[in-house]
């Protein structure tokens, strides 16, 4: 709970609106995004920079709903894509193609072209072989593609394995030993032009020490680069600033920033970041009803109805999101384990959880923003959730639930 999720009135909110009045119009389980916190924190990030050469390109692969990429696009940001449908979404969404960034190691020549026909700011490479191809289809289309290469520091980000990308041993971008040569490569290649150097070290760093760590290893790349006659005009430093989902200790926006800048500053080079999770975590929650409470000898399971495949990230990571009564009981709270319905012993929201419930009571669980519904599947023939973004005293529905017959109507039967 924080200034966009107030308890008022004994009933938790989204901005003015009761989550209980959401339940009533849209049904559960249901996404529901703030506005506000949204704007709240892009605003933290363009505040840092204000006076900055510098572009926030939002990493949309967080959380993809067009109306918040929406949100995003009307305060000036950009964003980072992965897949040529993230950049038909970004358009969608009103994104200004110059301020997009196009990172990811499978880049597909039809991709390529598409990105190519838009003008997009810049291809974020991630090996020599992607060079070649990408020069390759510039030349078919007679165009020059801007591109970065993404540099892999080898700075260890200190968080969870499936998350963590700038170790040697990650599959993501060139290895730092082999990044002059590649460059030198690039510089040969008739239908590319080098604009900058990127990397990505994670995701949910709690510690703004390895973000430090990777630019002194880029800005020392940077200066061989220049002594070998290659100039950048910009330097990428990716995402994965992380959130509080519990209780730690996530740093502010400026005490991530400040050091970054500092070591930045006289050097002329236009700054990128691409933060997902930070500006969008936070700013969601996942609604859903107890359907079933199944006290036990062992365990006490309440049975939801969200499930993991509205939310993988419990089942996936083992991730930790706090779970809050919409309307506070004054009863006694006991030990619960919140499942879904799925038929999976991995089906859990949150294990051991002391609350007090009933059948029927509406339960949120927060800092569902990020990696929420852009992670859902329609695993056991669920349809997604529905999603609302509210705005003050208003709830809008931004995705309708999907309907049964949607999810087999590409499917057909033997003749
Ligand atoms: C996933 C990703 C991001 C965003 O990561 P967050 O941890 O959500 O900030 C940024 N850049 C790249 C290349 C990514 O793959």
């Amino acid at each position: 709970m924080n200034a966009f999720f107030p308890l008022r009135n004994g009933q938790l909110h989204v901005e003015s609106v009761p989550l209980s009045d959401i339940a009533a119009h849209f049904g559960t389980p249901c996404y529901i995004y703030s506005r506000a916190a949204l704007e709240d924190a892009l605003a933290q990030f363009q505040k840092e920079l204000a006076g900055v050469d510098s572009l926030v390109c939002y990493a949309l692969k967080a959380n993809s709903n067009l109306a918040v990429l929406n949100v995003f696009a009307r305060h000036g940001a950009g964003f980072d894509i992965v897949s040529s449908g993230e950049l038909k979404r970004a358009l969608a969404a009103g994104a200004d193609p110059k301020k997009i960034v196009f990172s990811g190691v499978g880049k597909t020549a039809a991709e390529m072209a598409f990105a190519l026909s838009t003008g997009i700011l810049c291809f974020n490479v991630e090996s020599a072989p992607e060079l070649e191809r990408l020069n390759g289809v510039a030349a078919g289309l007679d165009k020059k593609a801007p591109i970065s290469l993404r540099v892999n520091p080898n700075v260890d980000a200190k968080t969870h394995p499936y998350i963590s990308t700038g170790l040697k041993e990650n599959k993501f971008g060139v290895a730092y030993e082999d990044a002059l040569s590649i460059y030198q490569h690039a510089a040969r290649l008739p239908n590319l032009e080098i604009i900058g150097i990127d990397c990505h070290i994670g995701s949910q760093l709690l510690d703004p020490a390895p973000f430090a760590e990777a630019l002194d290893k880029l800005l020392q790349l940077i200066d061989q680069l220049t002594s070998n006659g290659i100039s950048l005009h910009h330097i990428d430093l990716g995402g994965g600033l992380g959130i509080r989902y519990k209780d730690e200790a996530a740093p502010s926006v400026k005490s991530y920033l400040q050091p970054l800048l500092k070591k930045l500053t006289g050097r002329g080079l236009k700054i990128l970041l691409e933060p997902g999770r930070r500006l969008v975590g936070n700013a969601g929650v996942l609604l859903t009803r107890v359907e079933y409470l199944k006290p036990g000898a062992v365990k006490n399971f309440a049975v939801v109805d969200a499930a993991m495949n509205d939310l993988a990230r419990p089942a996936l990571y083992d991730a930790w999101h706090d779970i809050v009564p919409v309307m506070p009981r004054n009863s006694k709270a006991c030990q619960w384990d919140i499942v879904g319905p799925i038929c999976e012993s991995g089906d859990f929201l949150g294990h051991h959880r002391s609350l007090a419930i009933a059948t029927g009571d509406l339960l949120a669980i927060m800092s569902a923003g990020a990696y929420g519904m852009a992670m859902s599947s329609n695993y056991n023939t669920r349809p997604r959730a529905a999603e609302v973004m509210v705005d003050g005293s208003h709830s809008h529905l931004v995705r309708r639930r999907e309907t049964v017959e949607e999810l087999y109507a590409l499917e057909s039967l033997l003749p």
